[in-house]
């Protein structure tokens, strides 16, 4: 049985509180929201904070508001469990609801959140081992070692950004709140993420995620999301696509997004793709395989995480359109 390290944990009941523990301890200091993630990183020996500060009682923290119209916040430690089931988050985003319903199992989305979610770490076949197997291979460049065995000459990380909900985020332009001591900002969710395996988020380390802010919904942006895994009960994605769109007169479609994840660090967003499908109405089956074509050429799997690379790329094109004509039942 893995067991987890000694450490102090910490119960602040506002965020100022939070803020100040979370700066006084610096890199010793992790917080934990459901503790999904960073538990089993921490009885893995991956992540070693001898401090970990609970944002359980935090009340700001909890809690759905605004509605469809003018826009839903949610507090970060809102469950994915919740999400799935909110109805206004259903009627404003299914897309969203969608997401966190494939999210590994039940119990565990009772348990995890969106602000967990969003932080998740990355993951690496060579890194998601307990410790003894990562001491056998000594260890890796993202914990440890110095080498990264997916990419013998590379300095950096390659390991796959794997949240569920950040795609989707991404795609409808969602934003969220970062907290410290020092204050607070805004940020699109989009821009949370850096292509880095071990520096994956830009957020800071003393920056908490206080809310994810869901823009208004008029009924014309269309948003899905497609998942590849291996198991459909539970697995993390080895391909996730979110696709959004907004319609103008006669269903022709105005603005695009379209954001792969699971082939690399950071969901990515394909730009150039997505700008194809401007002009394009969603039943025209040529324009969007073009746009996928084009799309599946951001999806550069390593071979890290399940299933063959090759293939893992291949679906990347067939994904895409799959998520393209979702959009127009969605
Ligand atoms: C068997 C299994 C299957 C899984 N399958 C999936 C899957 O298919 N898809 C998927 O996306 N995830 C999956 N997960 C991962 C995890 O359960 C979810 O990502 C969950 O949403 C994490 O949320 P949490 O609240 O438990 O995070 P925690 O474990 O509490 O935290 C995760 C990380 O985020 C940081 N963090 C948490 N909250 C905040 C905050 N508010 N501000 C700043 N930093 C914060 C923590 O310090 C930690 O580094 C799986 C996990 C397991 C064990
Ligand atoms: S990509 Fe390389 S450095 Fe990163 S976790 Fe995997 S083996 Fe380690």
């Amino acid at each position: 049985m893995m067991r987890l390290p000694r450490f102090q944990y910490f119960g602040p009941r506002d965020l100022k509180e939070a803020a100040q523990i979370l700066s006084d301890w610096g890199p010793q200091a992790s917080v934990v929201a459901g503790g999904t993630d960073l538990f089993p990183n921490m009885k893995r020996r991956q992540q070693t904070p001898t401090r970990v500060i609970g944002l359980r009682a935090i009340a700001a923290l909890h809690g759905v508001s605004g509605d469809a119209k003018t826009g839903l916040t949610l507090g970060a430690m809102t469950s994915l469990t919740r999400i799935e089931n909110h109805g206004a988050i259903a009627l404003a985003w299914p897309a969203l609801a969608t997401a966190a319903n494939l999210i590994s199992t039940p119990p565990l989305r009772n348990m995890g959140t969106i602000g967990g979610n969003l932080c998740l770490d990355t993951r690496c076949n060579y890194y998601d081992q307990n410790y003894e197997w990562r001491k056998g291979i000594d260890f890796c460049l993202k914990k440890d070692g110095d080498t990264c065995w997916v990419a013998p000459g590379s300095k950096r990380c390659w390991a796959v950004a794997s949240s569920d909900t950040a795609p989707v985020l991404c795609a409808i332009g969602a934003e969220v709140s970062l907290v410290s001591k020092d204050g607070e900002r805004r940020i699109p969710v989009y821009q949370l993420f850096n292509d880095d395996g071990i520096e994956y988020l830009t957020k800071r380390a003393d920056e908490i995620l206080t809310a994810v802010h869901l823009p208004a919904q008029d009924g014309r942006t269309r948003a899905v999301y497609w998942k590849l895994r291996r198991r459909g009960s539970f697995d993390f994605p080895v391909l996730g696509v979110a696709a959004a769109v907004r319609l103008g007169a006669h269903d022709v479609v105005e603005q695009a997004t379209l954001v792969i994840t699971g082939t690399g660090s950071r969901p990515f967003s394909a730009q150039a793709a997505a700008a194809k499908l401007v002009g394009c109405k969603l039943t025209d089956e040529n324009a969007l395989r073009e746009v996928a074509a084009e799309a599946a050429k951001l999806a550069k799997p390593l071979d890290n995480t399940d299933f063959v690379m090759g293939w893992r790329k291949e679906m990347a094109r067939h994904y895409v359109v799959g998520a393209l004509k979702g959009l127009a039942k969605a």
